[in-house]
């Protein structure tokens, strides 16, 4: 049985259209439960209706005219119960409903299972018997499994045939649900990106001049960092000096030994330039493929793009300049931030991912360059949308694609008071952030990711709250030496000078092992990382600090965060480190000052013992995104609990009340560094609490100052306290966005002004 269900949802899963999906099922269904009938009814949320969409043994003419109410015949009880319902006699059960359409009487076993996918019922799944006879628990089971398997690739199903037929279950003012990458709304011109040449059908073939091949791949390679060089270029007028994080990285793999020295050994031991490089590629990308950490998993499709485009100037194929219309939406099944680093200035307007999360590259990049974006949009048909005009509503993850004159002119509305509004957030650039009642709230920036790109946070951000040091660790192959973290950390504290930069120490672990540093865990997230691995290496750990100290000399805005910190221990232990950096460093004759020191809050031992570490340091930073996953138990990076990872859950709040209170003790400034502290709702809960500062991505800043600015202290502790009363998120969610719409604020939150 279990071969026939793998071979019955591959079949359905690689089906061109939900018509094709559902003739595969009935038939297979039918012929492998050895029943008279199989037919598959899917729900019309809009009619409120139940629909015969295939069968296999009834009228084939009653396919779309079956159409049964809500809560009407046995359909209507399988997905009122949600549960499956066998029956020997059907014709003699109260909710037999006779259609004559189907021909169906003469059919006494039912069994009908209902096809769910994330609580809701899609649909029931029927097999039909002549004889009167209760289904085997073994059929039941059979079914059910079978039904749980195909939820998933029916709404793929119907979605891509939507997009063909606009059938009644798909009208053109109904949308694709996504994820909610980066807030706004855009109308325009999908434009369809997809890998410019397919490196996994490179063949291996053996190379019968090694020093040619060489010579073409180095200059392949060449080409690459040209093209490469030449988008920076237009990057030149947008970006700050200091925000080329990303091109650095890139070119950096490109002069890497892992990638260079690994294809030319490759070419060397027989194999051509073309298929020594798709097998170093593969290597290197799986490395990234296998961590947990949605950031570092993202190089994995840097590095196949980098791949990719060596291969296309290997066969000589220069990619056709794309075409990009004045409002281009980037739409692919994985873009990458190098695609939309390659779209005109100006011309973005949107970026559509049918993989991805808020927290991939390519949504904080989006975020960073206020660009709206839906991401994981898994039932998108990529290839049919090239040139089709589409509508994206960041804030709810929504997609529309070719739609109706009305939505048109409804989502025009709100984009242009989107607009409008922006331009009032703008009016606020130069402003001090302060509420009403003229409490300042220093706002800080995230930065050390890919973030920067084109982000506008650099210049109105009081300087930077959390930069996260693991990305120069990530694209190397060997842990970098003093000298070049000096130079890291010294180009970030002098752009930023004289203003603050907080630099946190290395926050690797199990999840996110560094290629030439592997570690395996069953619970990577519970495991080996931040804090704990730099203290049990106290080389790595030094080297870092010692660097950091460096890096200020003469500028001394330094301040050093560390992370995932559970025990007080680790918090005196790493004082003494950083204690014996500097003594040493002041030995060797560098001028280098004590920063000052802040711990992360992250995990609930922390949060409970926030006073024995305020006691310590000068500062703590509250990791929200983290904290959150462990006082849920939920994985940050799991799609599958994705609705239940929330930082507005009211255990959240209440922790959060505690830290502050905890750090207050020792008069300790308290900052909130996670996602939390760039939504702007969130962001008046917090200084409700008495959070005193926040860091958060550049394109977050102006929507924060503008509601901080429209607040006063108590009306944001008045807010506070009803917030603690709603025992649910959902309750919570609703408070925040009433009140901001009261406040004339609600355009934050939603579309429109
Ligand atoms: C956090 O956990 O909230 C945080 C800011 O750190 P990171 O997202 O890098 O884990
Ligand atoms: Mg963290």
């Amino acid at each position: 049985m279990l071969e026939t269900l793998h071979r019955i949802v591959k079949e359905v899963n690689t089906a061109p259209d939900l018509e094709q999906a559902l003739e595969t099922i009935v038939t297979e269904v039918k012929g492998a439960t050895g029943s008279d009938v199989c037919s598959v009814y899917l729900t019309d949320f809009e009619r409120r209706e139940h629909v015969l969409m295939a069968t296999e043994g009834l009228h084939q003419g009653a396919v779309g005219k079956v159409r049964l109410p809500y809560h009407r015949g046995l359909i209507g009880l399988v997905c009122e119960r949600a549960e499956p319902v066998n029956l020997a006699d059907a014709p003699s059960h109260s909710r037999y409903l006779f259609t004559h359409e189907t021909g169906e009487t003469q059919y006494k076993g039912f069994l009908g299972v209902p096809i769910i996918q994330n609580r809701k019922v899609l649909g029931v799944l029927v097999v039909r018997q002549h004889i009167q006879r209760s289904f085997e628990d073994e059929e039941v089971t059979f079914l059910f499994t079978l039904a749980a398997q195909l939820a998933g690739a029916i709404t793929h199903a119907q979605a891509t045939g939507s997009l063909v037929t606009h059938s009644d279950l798909a009208p053109p003012n109904r949308f694709l649900q996504g994820r909610p990458g980066s807030p706004g709304v855009s109308l325009g011109t999908a434009v369809v990106v997809y890998p410019p040449a397919d490196l996994d059908a490179v063949p291996d073939r053996p190379s019968k001049d090694p020093d040619r091949e060489e010579e073409e791949f180095r200059t392949a390679v060449a080409a690459v960092v040209q093209d490469l060089m030449a988008i920076e270029d237009r990057f030149e007028e947008t970006l700050p000096a200091e925000d080329r994080a990303l091109f650095d990285a890139w070119l950096m793999m490109l002069g890497s030994d892992s990638l260079i020295g690994s294809t030319v050994r490759r070419i060397h031991e027989g194999n051509w330039a073309s298929g020594a490089l798709r097998e170093t590629i593969e290597e290197h990308a799986k490395v990234f493929d296998a961590m947990e950490d949605i950031y570092l998993r993202e190089r994995a499709s840097d590095v196949r793009d980098l791949g990719r485009r060596i291969l296309m100037h290997l066969q000589q194929r220069v990619a056709r300049p794309t075409d990009y219309p004045e409002k281009t939406v980037l739409v692919g099944d994985e873009v990458s931030a190098m695609q939309l680093a390659e779209v005109p200035h100006g011309r973005l307007v949107g970026v559509v991912s049918a993989r991805g999360a808020s927290f991939s590259h390519v949504a904080i990049l989006a975020r960073a360059m206020n660009v709206p974006a839906v991401m994981g949009l898994s039932d998108l048909p990529v290839n049919r949308v090239d040139g089709r005009f589409v509508i994206l509503e960041g804030y709810l993850g929504r997609l529309y694609v070719s739609p109706a004159p009305s939505v048109i002119k409804e989502y025009q509305r709100l984009a242009n008071e989107d607009q409008a509004l922006f331009r009032e957030l703008e009016a606020d650039r130069d402003l001090p952030c302060e509420t009403t009642d003229g409490a300042r709230v220093p706002l800080y920036m995230n930065t050390g990711l890919i973030t920067e790109l084109g982000s506008q946070g650099s210049e109105e951000s009081e300087g930077v709250g959390l930069y996260r040091t693991e990305l120069p660790f990530m694209v190397r192959d060997s842990f970098p030496g003093e000298s070049v973290q000096v130079a890291n950390y010294q180009r970030v504290l002098s752009a930023f000078h004289p203003r603050p930069v907080t630099i946190r120490t290395l926050d690797i672990g199990g999840d996110k092992p560094l290629p030439y540093f592997p570690v395996e865990e069953s619970n990577p997230f519970l495991g080996w990382r931040g804090i704990r691995i730099s203290l049990d290496h106290p080389e790595i750990f030094l080297t870092q600090v010692r660097a950091m100290l460096r890096a200020a000399i003469g500028l001394d805005n330094l301040r050093i965060l560390l992370p995932m910190v559970s025990h007080v221990q680790e918090v005196d232990d790493s004082l003494l480190l950083i204690q014996r950096a500097h003594d040493e460093l002041i030995e060797e004759g560098y001028a280098v000052t004590m920063p000052k020191i802040g711990v992360m809050i992250e995990v609930p031992a922390a949060v409970y013992q926030v006073d024995a570490l305020a006691r310590r340091i000068d500062f703590v930073s509250v990791g929200t995104n983290d904290l959150t996953q462990y006082l849920l138990a939920v994985d940050r990076n799991n799609a599958h609990v994705a609705d239940i990872y929330d930082d507005l859950h009211p255990a959240v709040l209440r922790a959060l009340i505690q830290i502050v209170t905890g750090a207050r003790e020792y008069q300790r400034e308290v900052s909130v560094c996670g996602e939390m502290a760039g939504n702007p709702a969130a962001a008046v809960l917090l200084i409700g609490m008495g959070v005193d500062s926040l860091s958060m991505n550049g394109g977050s800043l102006l929507r924060v100052k503008w509601v901080l600015r429209s607040v006063s202290r108590a009306r944001a502790r008045e807010l506070l306290q009803a917030a603690l009363r709603c025992e649910k998120v959902s309750e919570v969610k609703l408070l925040l966005g009433n009140t901001l719409e009261e406040m004339g604020l609600g355009g934050l939150l939603r579309a429109g002004r």
